[in-house]
């Protein structure tokens, strides 16, 4: 099997298992297909990447040089940023508890606009920019209340979300109150992000019908932000929309409500994390055994919840395919495992695959979001290297963790 014109047998012989591996071309024409096509001549728009989906530097570099603005919700990613030198103008940043050195960072470096979660939040804020006397511009999250037809633990919408305020709460009206008395916070709109993984445009359309109402009742026009949560598709049941669809549909919506409600706003954006990422990604894993339990088969990959979390945590669904084997009979039913010391470290439950023997490559498809960013060290597992493949070319954008660098940290 070949991605992008370089072939995988090849990039493990080169950089070894488990293996990250990303389409380049394929990441750039997912930024492209939302970038041409969220336009509209009513207002602007402004297309953001939730880093957060995968963040390192080289993907960042993809982002800058694709003229794309940047979601980032930690001192982590905001550094990263930094270090490619991203334009801080264009950098929206979220989380529903910024520390104080996350906001003076991002105060000492001009970051274009802080999404405020909560009154707490903008106290600190307030505070903050009066002993750096600088201003900031900012927009207020906002729950919507929507909630997004997706597995629970990724909906974040509900009433008793941790992220953002009901709009004419106690709470929404404080932060108001602060603004007004402000000389140093500089409101310019909203900001509603209804969950993750979502196929259904309804759910957008509501909560941006929802944020336009709410726009009613400001004389200045205010940049609407309406998050990201596009689906992709992991396995054959989902059925994602493509990119030109969700942007056009998005900007018709908005442009209709605008002009039946006879009210503008300044700016529209969207932040796509997933959909940007996750198609373009593989991991790449060697098969080190197989086991036969008397209701199952196991291919025990080297690899895991370590570098994959996503099935253990919210059961997601993968498919997978034999590197050589990708044609031949799937004749049998496997669970792939991973190596942790963890019944649930299961990467895909009965899968049809070929017969395979120990040492064949398995890939698993459709892991470039919420993979390496989420990988953790459990069992002392290093974090898997990372390769841009590109048009017969192979690029190294992250090594492999090493043992050294595990232990150097203990004392
Ligand atoms: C996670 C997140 C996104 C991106 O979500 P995807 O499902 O990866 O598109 C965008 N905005 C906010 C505020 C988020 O928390």
């Amino acid at each position: 099997m070949k991605i992008s014109g370089v072939d995988v047998e090849f990039l493990k012989q080169k950089y070894n298992t488990p293996l990250y591996i990303y389409d380049e071309e394929h990441i750039i024409k997912n930024m492209n297909g939302y970038l041409n096509n969220f336009k509209s001549n009513k207002f602007n728009t402004e297309v953001l990447y939730a880093s957060k989906a995968f963040c390192v530097k080289e993907m960042i570099r993809l982002v800058k040089q694709a003229g794309m603005s940047l979601d980032v919700v930690s001192l982590g990613e905001l550094k990263t940023a930094l270090a490619v030198d991203f334009d801080m103008s264009k950098v929206y940043f979220h989380g529903n508890n910024k520390s104080v050195e996350e906001i003076t960072c991002a105060l000492e470096n001009n970051v274009g606009t802080i999404v405020v979660d909560n009154y707490m939040e903008l106290v600190t804020l307030e505070n903050l920019c009066q002993k750096f006397q600088k201003k900031c511009n900012i927009l207020i999250r906002l729950n919507v209340g929507v909630e997004a037809h997706t597995h629970k633990f990724i909906v974040t919408a509900h009433v008793d979300s941790k992220f953002g305020v009901l709009y004419e709460s106690i709470e929404y009206n404080n932060m108001m109150d602060l603004i007004r008395n402000s000389n140093y916070i500089n409101f310019k709109g909203f900001h509603s992000h209804i969950g993750s993984q979502i196929f259904d445009l309804q759910a957008f359309s509501a909560a941006l019908e929802k944020l336009i109402n709410i726009c009613k009742n400001f004389s200045q026009p205010l940049i609407l932000n309406i998050g990201g949560g596009f689906g992709v598709k992991y396995v054959d049941e989902d059925k994602p929309i493509p990119f030109d669809v969700v942007s056009k549909t998005l900007i018709d919506e908005c442009e209709k409500s605008l002009e039946k409600n006879n009210i503008q706003i300044e700016k529209l954006c969207i932040e796509p994390g997933r959909s940007i990422v996750a198609e373009a990604g593989y991991t790449l894993y060697t098969i080190g055994g197989i086991k036969k339990t008397p209701n199952k088969l196991y291919y025990f990959i080297d690899g895991g919840m370590t570098d994959n979390i996503r099935p253990a945590l919210y059961q997601a669904k993968y498919n997978a395919d034999i590197i050589g084997k990708e044609d031949m009979l799937k004749s049998q039913i496997v669970t792939v495992a991973g190596k942790c010391c963890e019944s649930g470290d299961i990467i895909i439950e009965n899968i049809p695959l070929p017969k395979a023997i120990k040492g064949d490559l398995l890939i698993t498809h459709t892991t470039g979001a919420y993979g390496y960013s989420m990988s953790s060290n459990y069992n002392k597992a290093l974090t898997p290297a990372v390769v841009f493949v590109n048009d017969g070319k192979d690029k190294l954008v992250c090594r492999r963790q090493t043992i050294d660098e595990l232990l150097e940290r203990e004392l």
